[in-house]
């Protein structure tokens, strides 16, 4: 937990969110400006900044946060049709909120671009 972070405050239910997933390790709530029709963040329940502060334990969480995005894309009908998973680290990716958290962007054809963004 980090008092400061905007993530946190949405795990700890002190900011509102449309959570559409929660477990003992993760939760996943709707973007507030989304880019695609479905766009979910997939967030540790641990405060972890970017990819870059990941330690070895954390492995199993990464492939936990995968797995639960799978399973949204899923319950949101995207697997069909395909959809991308985004992670942005720091700040030349764009970088706003140092949480780390899964892109799930699905429901519209996405640009062949790995660009962040309106054309994500
Ligand atoms: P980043 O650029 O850090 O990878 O993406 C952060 C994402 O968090 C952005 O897409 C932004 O719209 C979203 N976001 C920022 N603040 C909030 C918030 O308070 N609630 C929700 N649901 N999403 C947020
Ligand atoms: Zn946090």
């Amino acid at each position: 937990m980090s008092a400061d972070c905007v993530f946190c405050k949405i795990i700890n239910r002190e900011l509102d969110a449309d959570i559409v997933y929660e477990d003992e390790k993760a939760v996943a709530f709707k973007d507030i400006n989304p880019a695609a029709p479905v766009h979910i963040l997939v967030v540790p329940r641990k405060h972890i900044p970017t990819l870059l502060d990941l330690e070895e334990e954390d492995q199993p969480l990464i492939g936990h946060l995968h797995s639960v995005a799978n399973d949204i894309a899923r319950a949101f009908k995207i697997d069909n049709k395909g959809f991308r998973i985004v992670i942005n680290c720091g700040a030349d990716a764009g970088q706003i909120v140092f949480h780390l958290h899964l892109h799930l962007l699905g429901g519209r054809p996405l640009l062949q671009t790995i660009a962040k963004g309106r054309g994500v």
